[in-house]
């Protein structure tokens, strides 16, 4: 385990932001002793820690603008927080830095099942709408396998997915509206109650922007029909080459599944134990391929997938008959990031997004680069988006193990890149993957981003220092990425 953080900030200066918070707060909406602060130190990516100096959690919307305006008079940094089970550093407090949780901001505040919408506070848990909008035969699309605790603040500022979003869309697919506040103090709403907005598509912008341009104080959802039926296949494979293959067949053949997710062997092994779901633990890949709809689409396009998986090599098929089946099938999957606590005392999640084509050559990659940083790596996936979730086993007790988990994701990420996909699917960058910014992106468009967020945040003091890489740490990390003849530094020094 990795020792907690150190304090970082001066007694003086606590006081002096906590005297100025208690004028415009309830007592009982900060904290500031350690025992109090010290469960913020991180989020879901625990290696990474740093104590806060204060925590705040507003109740309503006119405290959060009141904290908003003292923190930038102070010239405070601030990181918004939801339930903290980000994989990216994103909620991670900065030092000397005040930390915004949304825990008290969870109410649900109106459900229109005619307009298929709520509006919800940013507080609320993804799966808390589902169950809101179940009696009305709705839910909410996006399910990160982290929806029992997630919230829909840190969804919209990860522009988080999950098994169902191949077919229904991320967050920014499933988000109408979203109303925030500036670090100016100032309340904008994004978007509308209509597919379409006028102006510029700014609301997109905001998705995905991990905290970096305003606090979100409400925001509203599309809900859609609860499918009538859903079915899952369960197919083995006796190589990740195979299974890969399979995944690009399924949607050249013209088939959007509900869900299309993979686990290599490692996987597999890993959580039959914890769930017992049936799995075959001989394969070398297991694929879960998702229909749902009227029973007569699911059956059609069961027998359609089947096929595609038959003659792609599938060495064993199983579809679910029931629901509890169904979800039996799935609980491995869901279950997959707990379950690598059973095998390793420490797990460094990776995720990056390549063309799905190259499933099959990147998994060989990722193979090869288990010898060379001599660490396990489980391979669970959502294959369906390309989306990649490598798991680096490791112990952080052993010497030099940590570091060598880090430089494994970071050649992975750069796999990701080479092969022409993404540092990132869903979890964001965070600081996790700052430095990787710099191999996907050129010295201009990083420039592009900080000027987007200079727009909306003037003071640069929310969630500064993640996301977006200066160009002097790409210089630093020798990893400045050089498009089109550019000088390699020639803007620098910038910030
Ligand atoms: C076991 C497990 C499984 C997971 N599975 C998935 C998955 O399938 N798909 C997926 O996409 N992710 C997954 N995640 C990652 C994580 O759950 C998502 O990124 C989620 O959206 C984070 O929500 P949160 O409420 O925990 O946000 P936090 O971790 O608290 O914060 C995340 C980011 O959002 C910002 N933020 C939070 N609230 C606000 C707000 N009100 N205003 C502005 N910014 C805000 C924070 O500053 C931070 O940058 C998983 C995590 C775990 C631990």
């Amino acid at each position: 385990m990795n020792a907690p953080s150190k304090l970082t900030f001066t007694v003086e200066r606590q006081r002096e932001v906590v005297a100025a918070l208690r004028a415009v707060l309830p007592s009982y909406c900060i904290l500031y002793n350690e025992e109090d602060t010290r469960p913020y130190e991180c989020d879901g990516l625990a290696a990474y820690r740093q104590l806060p100096m204060v925590v705040v959690l507003p109740e309503t919307e006119a405290q959060v603008i009141a904290i908003l305006n003292t923190c930038r008079e102070l010239k405070v940094p601030i990181v918004p927080r939801g339930a903290g089970t980000g994989l990216s550093g994103g909620a991670m407090p900065i030092a000397d830095g005040v930390v915004l949780s949304t825990a008290k901001f969870n109410k649900l505040i109106k459900l229109d099942p005619y307009a298929r919408t709520a509006v919800v506070q940013p507080g609320v848990r993804n799966l808390a709408i589902s169950d809101a909008a179940a009696p009305h035969g709705l839910y909410y699309a996006p399910d990160p396998s982290s929806q029992i605790a997630c919230t829909i603040g840190g969804n919209v500022a990860e522009n988080s997915g999950g098994v169902h979003c191949l077919k229904y869309g991320l967050t920014v697919h499933n988000v109408l509206r979203v109303r925030m506040v500036t670090i100016d103090g100032d309340i904008v709403e994004l978007g509308g109650g209509a597919l379409d907005a006028p102006g510029l598509d700014l609301l997109a912008v905001f998705i995905g922007s991990e905290g970096m341009l305003g606090v979100v104080t409400e925001v509203t959802v599309k809900l859609v029909p609860k499918p009538q039926q859903a079915r899952v296949i369960m197919a083995s494979f006796d190589s990740v080459v195979t299974g890969g293959d399979a995944v690009a067949n399924v949607i050249a053949a013209g088939i959007i599944p509900a869900g299309l997710e993979m686990m290599d062997k490692t996987s597999s092994r890993m959580v039959e134990p914890f769930v017992k779901a049936g799995y075959d633990t001989d394969a070398e890949a297991i694929l879960l391929c998702e229909s749902d709809g009227m029973p007569e689409e699911v059956e059609e396009e069961i027998a359609r997938m089947s096929a595609v998986l038959k003659s792609s090599g599938a060495t064993a098929i199983a579809v679910s008959q029931n629901e509890a089946e169904r979800l039996k099938f799935w609980s491995g999957r869901k279950n997959a990031f707990p379950a690598a606590g059973r095998i390793s005392p420490d797990y460094y999640c990776m995720d990056g997004t390549i063309p799905r084509k190259r499933l099959a050559d990147v998994l060989i990659r990722i193979t090869e680069m288990e010898g060379k940083y001599d660490l396990r790596c489980a391979n669970v996936f959502h294959a369906g988006d390309g989306n990649l979730h490598p798991l680096i086993l490791f112990d952080a007790n052993k010497e030099g193990e940590f570091e060598r988990a880090e430089a494994f994701g970071a050649e992975i990420l750069a796999l990701c890149v080479e092969v022409g996909g993404t540092i990132t699917g869903e979890h964001g960058v965070g600081i996790e993957k700052i430095n990787s910014m710099c191999v996907q992106f050129s010295p201009k468009e990083i420039e592009a981003f900080f000027a987007v967020k200079r727009a909306f945040d003037t003071a640069f003091l929310l969630n500064p220092d993640k996301a977006i890489p200066t160009l002097n740490r790409c210089a630093e990390n020798g990893k400045m990425l050089v498009k089109g003849g550019q000088t390699k530094f020639a803007h620098l020094p910038r910030f």
